[in-house]
């Protein structure tokens, strides 16, 4: 499949069921690699900055978006597509009363195709269990202060549901366009360990 030298466990059990597959001819390898370099490639947060953006900008959109948002994305040329299985993306949006913030914790399901892959802290222990316990303290941790009044939701991803996060719009960005405030967004606010 790859000429990286991932020596994981999981990464050697792949290598060993991805071998039983090809031999019983159940699996076309260059058929993968297409498929998988197609994802990778476009696999970006860029893609998720792009969808903030025009939610920003477009009531009609973000409506659609936070109703249905695997039937909203092909809008931008988007896609929640890995090729074998569909995930539901649930878009959760920031308001002034509550802020929504992400996590696995069984795993590290992440919404890859939005977001790009994803940090070493989400798949990490302490995050994925203090987020949910702790979830003011973590988003500290962060240099994220909400105030008190604020309340925080912990959403948790899983095998058929991932979870996007579209941060309030900044004060004062009213003249800017569609790219301009693409721009503005970052990876940690699309997971919610930051405000934008
Ligand atoms: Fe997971």
């Amino acid at each position: 499949m790859s000429d990286d030298h991932d020596d994981s466990p999981i990464a050697a059990r792949v290598r060993e069921l991805e071998a039983v597959l090809e031999e019983k001819g159940l699996l076309d390898p260059t058929e993968l690699d297409q498929v998988l370099e197609a994802f990778a490639h476009k696999a970006s947060p860029a893609n998720g900055f792009r969808v903030v953006a025009r939610a920003w900008v477009d009531d009609g959109f973000r409506a659609r978006l936070l109703q249905d948002a695997n039937a909203a994305l092909p809008e931008l040329g988007l896609s929640m597509g890995g090729g074998l299985q569909v995930q539901r993306l649930h878009v959760v949006e920031n308001t002034e009363d509550v802020h929504n913030v992400i996590v696995c914790t069984l795993c590290s399901c992440y919404p890859l195709s939005l977001l790009g892959p994803s940090p070493t802290w989400y798949k990490s222990p302490a995050y994925r269990s203090r987020v949910v316990s702790h979830p003011r303290e973590v988003l500290e941790q962060f240099g994220l202060t909400l105030p008190g009044t604020t309340k925080i939701e912990v959403w948790d991803a899983n095998a058929e549901s991932r979870y996007m996060v579209p941060p309030r719009r900044p004060e004062g960005t009213d003249g800017l366009g569609e790219a301009e405030l693409a721009a503005l967004v970052t990876r940690n606010g699309l997971i919610g360990t930051a405000a934008v």
